[in-house]
């Protein structure tokens, strides 16, 4: 099938802000693909070429496109860097360049859908050896071979930003509607499987029945369950009849996969971070017997044996060299808390249940510990305050409040799991322009221009310019990335693709029809760069209207 069908899907999708009319463009096209090209089209409907929670990665900074892009049309860099800051992208800037030179420069031989995909991952797979001039060579074969649009869209997969506002909500639609299947079968086959372009496949050759099939697969990270705000210890628990509650230590949620003789380890993003910790795998391995499991637990950095600060264990995870000395530096602990499988599925136990099989199979050592609980129900309510009480006296966070009765659903945030903090509650956002200090600070950009999801359009909504909080150190790494992100700049206003999440602590939410959240914050402070969560993961416009009515 040719690649400019499925461009001409994407012009059509951007063309709508309305998740419905997408979803039905969608469908109608996933209807009409091939079994082989099925799974293609899904993933880089995504802007993916790769399911999500794969390590491959394309490896290719957005100078180096432009550099590909100047060469094929035969501009100077400076024209395609000047194209980029009047479109805003790089592949609407490609765009454009084609079209000036279109009669002139190109004759354009048919790229199909499967030589694009195939190419985009051969350029993630090209390692060793002059591997940067590699890669460019195949992506000069792709855009010298490419149309206008077609380049657009080549290019914004590469750097990993389609801008077609497709989530993989509206993909699953797509797929419930395309296969006449029920919506509630395709999120859980999606759920377990976390491989939307599976999901396709199955749900178009087997329907319904083959999608009941797809389980979970120690190998393949599925998406953790998430917590919801607890308002108080005791009416929540009041609420749940009876709870699980945890500690909730401060450092970063993993997944731990077994099979055979190889141990994975997952962030909550789906990072592969197993190399990082080699120390982790060999206890890991200690403290379980010899089956396939997943299991899930926080891992947190200590300083004789007291939790210290949460970036230290973000700088270990993202070590890629002198891991031996990091490992001395910077001991690990894991905290146990969940088992997703062991010799098969026990995601729809119970958690009381599956605490028992974890307490059951696990070797507790000086580095893997099972989470701190208590059982609580109406008769021992002050258990819990207790527990809080010493969770807070010994640094931690605050506490969880599971229900014991309930099964782990992977991906959803619900009240089956509910977190109670000391601190009050921050927000996550994404950061997506910013403006340059004066005086001293004029060399810092100082102010960021943060946004929300809107989870109705999926579209990002301007939500407050945040500029406190932030020490130097911060500040200049906080600068070094906006420059590698820029988009354009203006004077002092700089834009940025939006890839840095900071969470935010602040005094009020208040309403604003100044910013297009149409709320924004009084007083906000940079708490920290959340360097483990992507854009998926921010609050939304949603939660906020939510949280200023509570
Ligand atoms: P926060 O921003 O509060 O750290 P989050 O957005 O990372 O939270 P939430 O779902 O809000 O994630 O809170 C649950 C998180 O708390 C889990 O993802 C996990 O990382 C962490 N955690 C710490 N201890 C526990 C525990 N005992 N059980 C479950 N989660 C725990």
């Amino acid at each position: 099938m040719k690649y400019q069908e499925l461009v001409d899907v994407f012009e059509s999708l951007s063309a709508t802000t309305k998740r419905l009319e997408k979803t039905d463009i969608l469908a109608a096209f996933f209807e009409k693909v091939d079994d082989e090209t099925l799974p293609q089209v899904v993933l880089m409907s995504l802007g993916l070429v790769f399911p999500s929670w794969s390590e491959e990665e394309q490896g290719l900074g957005e100078k180096l496109i432009m550099k590909a892009i100047a060469d094929v049309i035969g501009v100077s860099i400076a024209d395609v860097e000047d194209q980029v800051r009047e479109q805003g992208d790089i592949g609407a800037a490609a765009e454009k360049l084609y079209l000036k030179k279109a009669q002139t420069t190109f004759f354009s031989q048919a790229l199909t859908i499967d030589f694009v995909f195939k190419h985009l991952r051969k350029i993630a797979t090209v390692s060793g050896n002059r591997s940067t001039s590699r890669k460019i060579a195949i992506v000069l074969e792709l855009l010298s071979s490419a149309s206008g649009t077609e380049a657009k869209y080549i290019t914004r997969i590469i750097i990993e930003e389609l801008r077609i506002g497709v989530g993989e909500g509206i993909i699953r639609d797509a797929i419930s509607k395309a296969f006449n299947i029920e919506k509630s079968v395709t999120e859980r086959a999606h759920m377990l499987t976390n491989d939307l372009g599976l999901v396709a496949k199955v749900a178009k050759d087997q329907g319904e029945v083959g999608l009941k099939e797809l389980s979970l697969t120690p190998g393949k990270p599925v998406k953790p369950m998430l917590a919801q705000l607890a308002d108080g210890i005791k009416n929540s628990i009041c609420e749940m009849g009876s709870a699980i509650c945890e500690v909730k230590y401060d450092g970063i949620r993993v997944q731990i996969h077994k099979k055979g003789n190889e141990l994975n380890i997952f962030t909550r993003r789906l990072e592969n971070i197993t190399k990082a910790i080699p120390e982790m795998v060999d206890y890991i391995k200690e403290a379980f017997p010899n089956e396939d499991f997943i299991a899930e637990g926080e891992m947190i950095a200590t300083k004789d044996g007291k939790p210290i600060s949460f970036q230290y264990i973000l700088q270990r995870v993202r070590r890629k060299y002198n891991i031996d000395q990091a490992v001395k530096n910077t001991p690990l602990n894991l905290y146990l808390f969940d088992i997703l499988y062991f010799k098969e599925t026990t995601l729809d136990e119970p958690l009381y249940k599956r605490r028992e099989i974890l307490e059951n199979i696990v070797t507790t050592s000086g580095k893997i510990h099972l989470s701190e609980m208590a059982k609580i129900d109406e008769n021992n309510l002050d258990d819990a305050q207790k527990l809080f009480n010493k969770a807070i006296a010994e640094g931690n966070e605050g506490i969880m409040i599971k229900n014991p009765n309930e099964p782990y659903i992977p991906g959803i945030r619900g009240k089956k799991m509910l977190k109670f903090k000391a601190e009050p509650e921050t927000l996550d956002v994404v950061v997506i322009g910013g403006t340059y200090g004066v005086g001293k600070r004029a060399h810092f950009i100082g102010s960021y221009l943060v946004a929300l999801n809107d989870e109705e359009d999926n579209e990002l909504k301007t939500l407050a310019y945040v500029a406190t909080g932030l020490d130097d150190e911060t500040l200049a790494k906080l600068t070094d990335l906006m420059n590698k992100y820029k988009v354009v700049e203006k004077g002092t206003k700089i834009e940025v693709e939006p890839r840095i999440i900071l969470e935010i602590a602040y005094s009020e939410i208040v309403k604003s029809p100044e910013y297009q959240a149409g709320y924004s914050l009084r007083f906000p402070v940079v708490k920290r760069i959340r360097e483990d969560k992507g854009l998926h993961d921010i609050d939304t416009v949603q939660r906020l209207k939510t949280m200023f009515k509570g």
